[in-house]
């Protein structure tokens, strides 16, 4: 995580303010500082990261996860886009077949990530 000097912090709680935000009671589970309540979604400023506020500990792992892993997301997405791009200049078979399973336990993390998702959704609702 990049750690951000106070004087970035503020200056990013003055833009949040600005911009129309609110600030709120709560604090951020990971830095410490007040969240904002930007578009009716409540978010850390410093972390610049949406943040669910869960009522105890147990809870607070939950709640991340599905943060967790919309970023696994897409950092899985990149990785598959950059590792077609090397495929399509493949010539050799075993390079080949290396990128393609490859490409196919990362398209599996994507599926289960999907899948662990649509879950934790079911499972609010
Ligand atoms: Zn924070």
């Amino acid at each position: 995580m990049v750690s951000l000097s106070k004087d970035d912090v503020v200056r990013r709680m003055s833009e949040a303010l600005k911009a129309g935000g609110k600030m709120l009671a709560h604090t951020c589970p990971v830095c410490g500082n007040p969240l904002f309540d930007i578009k009716g979604e409540m978010r850390c400023v410093a972390c610049d990261k949406p943040v669910v506020v869960v009522r105890d500990q147990a809870e607070s792992g939950r709640a991340l996860l599905p943060i967790v892993l919309s970023s696994l997301e897409g950092v899985v997405v990149e990785k598959i886009d950059e590792l077609t791009g090397r495929l399509a200049g493949l010539v050799d078979l075993s390079e080949i077949e290396e990128t393609a399973r490859t490409i196919d336990s990362l398209l599996s993390v994507l599926r289960k990530s999907e899948e662990i998702r649509t879950a934790v959704k079911q499972k609010e609702q």
